[in-house]
């Protein structure tokens, strides 16, 4: 699909992604925006043109601080206002006062607009899915013959984290601080973690709610999905393995987790799909499904030094996961748990098989015992201070490329 507006070949951003988020326009304050090559659409600027009037959206609709109340309008509605818009912007489609016009009242150059925290999270839940990061981290902390627990095949293993402190791309994040038991004391010490790390993820968008005491299929799953982001889970190392017995990560992973500004549709992923590895044992009926419910996403994790360029330390793909979004989901309800709009649901990080695909500095590093030796000749055995972490995630195939832009944070000293 070609646009009137110039889409670089290599741009997340084409006529075929149409993602949503919330800008700051300036003299309109907080909007919700899509963005095509480097150009932000404010929609509040087009519906004040009158081209969502004949599906029922007014000016309001978009002048919006989060998109909740815009996800809870329901997946067509989005569609809709996708393909309007990819019909607007296609080339020839609009003679030359309309796109005056419109670049008077909605375009932006990206640069000159800040990104804003496009959702109220209620409620975030982190999974643990895919096996080569288990495996990775079980045979590291555990027991190399035993590294996958007995349930793992089972269930897509997962906890309740916290959506207080989920930030978008940009923010700056000081190195938390907390008890540590180092390997050659007997008591722990307070201090700064010395092992902080990132966590390559994507994380899925509710997008419908489901009623208390009801599930959600895995044949249904799609539908209370409304979208993906970029997730950057930040963890302590050092913290979680003293805190993390016996119920779990708790301060060491609950001070900053980062998502990509852009909320792209399960519809622009739609061309991408693949399936994913292969289940053995067989899971139980209530997390069996039809179809492919993988999707074919290249990630990527880039560190850059304060003084110094970035350089890429992970590849992976989403389409390594062992269990899909649809499992995820209709495990999560199993048990009658009710879902909301604006709730996110992490991945757990993605580890594909080769070294170089770990999702991780743990992964990458092995506990810090293989270091990383950076272009400035600085090695990193986790995040030092004023490192900024860059992911970056994207769809491409047959000439289309679909992606998610950045998700990107920098590491400030402690407090
Ligand atoms: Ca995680």
């Amino acid at each position: 699909m070609k646009s009137w507006i110039e889409i670089k070949a290599e741009s997340d951003f084409s006529l075929e992604n149409i993602p949503f988020g919330i800008g700051l326009i300036p003299g309109s304050g907080k909007c919700i925006c899509t963005r095509i090559g480097n150009t932000i659409v404010n929609l509040a600027g087009m519906a004040r043109l009158g081209y969502f009037d004949h599906i029922g959206f007014k000016v309001s609709d978009f002048e919006k601080p989060v998109l909740n109340d815009f996800i809870a309008k329901g997946k067509k509605s989005a569609c809709k206002i996708r393909t309007i818009i990819q019909d607007f912007f296609l080339e020839n489609s609009c003679s030359d006062s309309e796109m005056a016009l419109i670049r008077q009242m909605a375009l932006h150059e990206s640069s000159e607009i800040q990104m804003l925290m496009p959702l109220q999270v209620g409620d975030y839940t982190d999974f643990y899915s895919s096996i080569e990061h288990a495996t990775n981290v079980g045979m590291m902390f555990r027991d190399p013959a035993n590294a996958l627990l007995p349930n793992w095949r089972h269930i897509p293993v997962g906890y309740h984290g916290r959506a207080s402190s989920i930030v978008v791309s940009g923010t700056e994040i000081h190195r938390p601080k907390g008890e540590i038991k180092p390997a050659n004391t007997d008591l722990p010490v307070f201090s700064p973690t010395m092992q902080l790390d990132f966590e390559l993820e994507t994380a899925f968008v509710i997008g419908k709610e489901n009623t208390l005491g009801d599930s959600i299929s895995t044949a249904e799953a799609e539908d209370y999905i409304f979208g993906m982001v970029l997730f950057n889970d930040l963890s302590a190392r050092d913290i979680q393995s003293w805190e993390y017995v016996p119920l779990g990560p708790f301060l060491s992973k609950n001070f900053a987790s980062v998502i990509s500004p852009w909320i792209v549709t399960l519809d622009a992923l739609e061309p991408f799909r693949c399936s994913g590895p292969e289940q053995l044992p067989e899971v139980l009926p209530y997390l069996q499904f039809n179809g492919e419910r993988n999707f074919d996403i290249n990630l990527r994790v880039q560190i850059k030094p304060e003084n110094s360029e970035e350089t890429i330390v992970s590849k992976s793909n989403f389409k390594y996961m062992y269990w899909n979004m649809s499992q995820q989901l209709a495990h999560h309800t199993i048990n009658g748990c009710n879902m909301r709009v604006g709730d996110l649901c992490g991945s757990g990080t993605i580890s594909g098989p080769d070294a170089e695909s770990f999702g991780s500095m743990l992964e990458l590093t092995w506990k810090g015992t293989k270091p990383i030796i950076m272009p400035d000749r600085s090695e990193r055995k986790f995040i030092n201070d004023n490192d900024t972490v860059i992911m970056h995630g994207f769809c491409e195939k047959d000439g289309i490329r679909v992606g998610f832009g950045e998700a990107a944070v920098k590491i400030l000293p402690e407090k």
